[in-house]
């Protein structure tokens, strides 16, 4: 599924065609120079990327899945990268569109709204600032967030924060969009 389509103006100023450039790959090593380069490019930006939709995909794949393993851009410029991702989704190449783990780096499965959820075994390890295990589950009634418990204590003993912890990184627990438990590192 797509999200975050986004209306994005173009930038009046630039006019940069990829046709310009020597080769596809030439282009995009271009506009990737910088670290935080998506904050510069958009896909609209390029009257000509449609019809170099082929070639860009597999440095598109390689770039994004790159800063997905990376985890070093904010939740807020994330919608910036998914531009770029979309034009995958438009190819049917979306299973090539890698996301990780945040604590461990397995890969678990693309979610969009979510680029620093922690997978299922990192779930099990998480714990208070004490180093006991904790565990969150939804509130009784959806919207109402996420309750923790320390665990194994049959959700009695209550765990009053969403942040937890596994070794020295952070990670804060919410309630999910449609259910269930979102757990991300925290910014
Ligand atoms: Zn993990």
């Amino acid at each position: 599924m797509k999200f975050f389509q986004r209306l994005v103006k173009p930038k009046e100023n630039i006019e940069t065609k990829i046709s310009d450039f020597e080769s596809v790959a030439s282009f995009w090593k271009f506009i990737t120079q910088k670290d935080k380069w998506y904050l510069e490019y958009l896909p609209q930006q390029f009257d000509d990327l449609k019809s170099k939709l082929q070639e860009l995909a597999p440095l598109i794949i390689e770039t994004t899945n790159d800063l997905r393993y990376n985890l070093n851009f904010k939740n807020d410029d994330y919608w910036r990268i998914i531009q770029w991702d979309n034009l995958i989704f438009d190819l049917k190449l979306e299973d090539k569109l890698k996301q990780y783990c945040s604590n461990c780096k397995n890969e678990i499965r693309l979610l969009q709204r979510h680029p620093k959820l922690i997978c299922k075994d990192c779930k099990n390890n998480l714990t208070s600032s004490d180093g006991r295990k904790v565990e969150f589950f939804n509130s009784e009634a959806l919207g109402y967030g996420c309750q923790g418990y320390y665990s194994e204590t049959n959700q009695i003993e209550r765990y009053d924060y969403d942040e937890c912890y596994i070794d020295s990184k952070i990670f804060v627990a919410k309630e999910g969009r449609f259910g269930g438990i979102i757990i991300e590192l925290k910014e």
